[in-house]
C-alpha cells in the first residue's frame, strides 16, 4: 500500500499530485528550492523539504530527491512532468531504495524516451510511423541522402528532444546542411545527447495523441484522444478532447493504435502516444511520453477518470479500474494554457508580482495552477501560470464556456496569454473545429488585440490596498 508519497516536481502539477493524495487519504511530501520557499506546492503539502539554492538543479538532482524521499518516510515518489520524469535513473534510483516509481519501468522509458528506439519498435508492432531514418544520424551526408529519397520539406529532430525543441524544418538541400550542426549542437546542450534523426514533414498535419493506461497485469486500455495542433514553435498552446476533426472510425483507428504501441513495449502505467494525422487520413506514430502529460485534465473532464489517482493505484499493483467498456466519454473539453508572456512581444516571458489573482469558477470550469495574488511569478522556471479547463455537452457550448471562463479569470501583474486565446476562439477555423499545426503561423494578426485597462491612478489605487491587504 501507498502511504506516502515524495511529489517530485512543482507548480500546478506537483499541487495536482498533493490533491490526489489528499482524496485518496495519502500523505504528501514537497520538495522545494530557495526561490519556491513561498511556492504553494509548499503549503499544500503535508510536508515540504528544501533542497537548496540552485533553483532548477535541486529537481534534478535524483539520489538527492530519493534520499530526502526515505528520511521522510516516503514508500513512493510521482516524477510529475518536464524535470526527472522522463530519466530511467530515477527510477532506477527509487528501485535500488525500494521506494515506488509512479511511473513506467525504467526499461520502457528509455525504449520509448529515445525516439530513434521508439520508431524501431513500432515498425516492428506493425504500427505505422512517418518515414524517414533507421536508426541515428551519422552525418549530414547521410541525411542529405535521405532527405532526398523521402523527399522535401524534412524535419530534423534531437532523438532525446522534448518540450518542442531540437525540431528544425528543413526545405531544402541548403537549409539542412545548415541546420544540421545547429541541431546536434542544441541537442547536445539541452538534452545531453548528440543524437539527431530525420523526417519527412508532414504537410498541414493535425498533432492527435492517445490516453493510455497500462497496469501491472498485461491490461492496457486507452482514454480517447486530444487534438493539440494549436502549437507556436512545436509546443502546445490551447488542446481539445475529443478532436472535432476525426471520424469515429478515424477515432477506432489511432485509439486501437495507441493501445497496440503501448502493448509492443509492455507499458504500465500512464502514457501518451503521439500521431500526426494528415490530409489523407493516414496517422504516423510520432512519439511516447512515457509520463503524466500538461493537458491530462481534458481527457479527465471527458471521460471521469481521475488519471493521477489511477497512476498510483497501478504503481500499486492493483488491476485498472476500468475495463475498456467501461470508458465512456462525454462532451467536450479544451485547456487554454496561460503562460506569463507577452503575445505582443514576440511571447517573451513576462516574470513578477502577481498582483491580483482570482481563479474563475461555475458549470464546467476548473482551473490547475500554483499562483495566488501576492505571489512573485519565478523567472527559473516554465512560463505556464495557469492551466484553464472547460467541459460542456457540445463543442458549440464548449466554446462559449471557454470565452466566458477566460472572461472570468482574474490575473494581472503580469503580462499573460489570455487575450490571445479569447482571439483564438473567434477565428472561423477553431470555431468551425478545423485547424492544423500551421495554424497559430497563419495567424499573425491573433497579437493584434486592445485591452481596456482601468485608468493608471485607479490600478495603483487597487494594486496597493491588495497589497495592504495582505501585508506585503
Ligand atoms: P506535454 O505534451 O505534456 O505538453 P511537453 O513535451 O510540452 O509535453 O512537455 C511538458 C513539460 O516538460 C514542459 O514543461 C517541457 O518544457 C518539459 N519537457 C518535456 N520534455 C523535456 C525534455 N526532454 N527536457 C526538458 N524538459 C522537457
Ligand atoms: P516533442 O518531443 O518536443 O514534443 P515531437 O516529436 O512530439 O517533439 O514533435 C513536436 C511537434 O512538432 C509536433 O506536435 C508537430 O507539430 C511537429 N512535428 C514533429 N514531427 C513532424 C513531422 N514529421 N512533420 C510535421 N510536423 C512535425
Ligand atoms: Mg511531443
Amino acid at each position: 500500500m501507498i502511504k506516502k508519497i515524495l511529489v517530485a516536481n512543482r507548480g500546478e502539477v506537483a499541487v495536482r499530485i498533493v490533491r490526489a493524495c489528499a482524496e485518496m487519504g495519502i500523505k504528501s511530501v514537497a520538495i522545494y528550492t530557495d526561490a519556491d520557499r513561498h511556492a504553494l506546492h509548499v503549503k499544500k503539502a503535508d510536508e515540504s523539504y528544501n533542497v537548496g539554492p540552485d533553483p532548477v538543479g535541486g529537481y534534478l538532482n535524483a539520489h538527492r530527491i530519493v534520499n530526502v524521499a526515505v528520511a521522510a518516510g516516503c514508500n513512493a515518489l510521482h516524477p510529475g512532468y518536464g524535470f526527472l520524469s522522463e530519466n530511467p535513473q530515477l527510477a532506477e534510483v527509487c528501485w535500488r531504495r525500494d521506494i515506488v516509481f509512479i511511473g513506467p519501468s525504467p526499461k520502457a522509458i528509455r525504449e520509448m524516451g529515445d525516439k530513434t528506439l521508439a520508431r524501431e519498435a513500432m515498425i516492428k508492432a506493425g504500427v505505422p510511423v512517418v518515414p524517414g531514418s533507421e536508426g541515428n544520424l551519422k552525418n549530414v551526408a547521410e541525411a542529405v541522402k535521405l532527405a532526398k529519397k523521402v523527399g522535401y520539406p524534412v524535419m530534423l529532430k534531437a532523438t532525446s528532444g522534448g518540450g518542442g525543441r531540437g525540431i528544425r524544418r528543413c526545405n531544402s538541400e541548403e537549409e539542412l546542411r545548415r541546420a544540421y550542426e545547429r541541431v546536434v549542437s542544441e541537442a547536445t546542450k539541452a538534452f545531453g545527447s548528440a543524437h539527431v534523426f530525420l523526417e519527412k514533414a508532414i504537410v498541414n498535419p493535425r498533432h492527435i495523441e492517445v490516453q493510455v493506461l497500462g497496469d501491472k497485469h498485461g491490461n492496457v486500455i486507452h482514454l480517447f484522444e486530444r487534438d493539440c495542433s494549436i502549437q507556436r514553435r512545436h509546443q502546445k498552446l490551447v488542446e481539445v478532447a475529443p478532436s472535432p476533426q476525426l471520424t469515429e472510425d478515424q477515432r477506432q483507428t489511432v485509439c486501437a493504435l495507441a493501445v497496440r504501441a503501448a502493448k509492443t513495449v509492455n507499458y504500465e502505467n500512464a502514457g501518451t502516444v503521439e500521431f500526426l494525422f494528415d490530409q489523407e487520413g493516414n496517422f504516423y506514430f510520432m512519439e511516447m511520453n512515457t509520463r503524466l502529460q500538461v493537458e491530462h485534465t481534458i481527457t479527465e473532464q471527458i471521460t471521469g477518470v481521475d488519471i493521477v489517482q489511477e497512476q498510483i493505484r497501478i504503481a500499486e499493483g492493483q488491476p485498472l479500474s476500468y475495463r475498456q467498456e467501461d470508458i465512456q466519454r462525454r462532451g467536450y473539453a479544451i485547456q487554454f494554457r496561460i503562460n506569463a508572456e507577452d503575445p505582443k512581444n514576440d511571447f517573451l516571458p513576462s516574470y513578477g508580482r502577481i498582483t491580483r489573482y482570482y481563479a474563475p469558477g461555475g458549470p464546467g470550469v476548473r482551473t490547475d495552477a500554483a499562483i495566488y495574488t501576492g505571489y512573485d511569478f519565478p523567472p527559473h522556471y516554465d512560463s505556464m501560470c495557469a492551466k484553464l479547463t472547460v467541459w460542456a455537452l457540445t463543442w458549440e457550448k464548449v466554446l462559449a464556456r471557454g470565452r466566458r471562463a477566460l472572461l472570468d479569470t482574474g490575473l494581472h501583474g503580469v503580462k499573460t496569454t489570455k487575450p490571445y486565446h479569447l482571439e483564438i476562439l473567434k477565428t472561423p477555423e477553431f470555431r468551425e473545429g478545423r485547424f492544423d499545426t500551421g495554424f497559430i503561423e497563419q495567424h499573425p494578426e491573433l497579437v493584434n488585440y486592445s485591452i481596456r485597462r482601468p485608468p493608471a491612478d485607479l490600478a495603483a489605487a487597487l494594486a496597493a490596498a491588495i497589497a495592504a491587504h495582505h501585508g506585503l
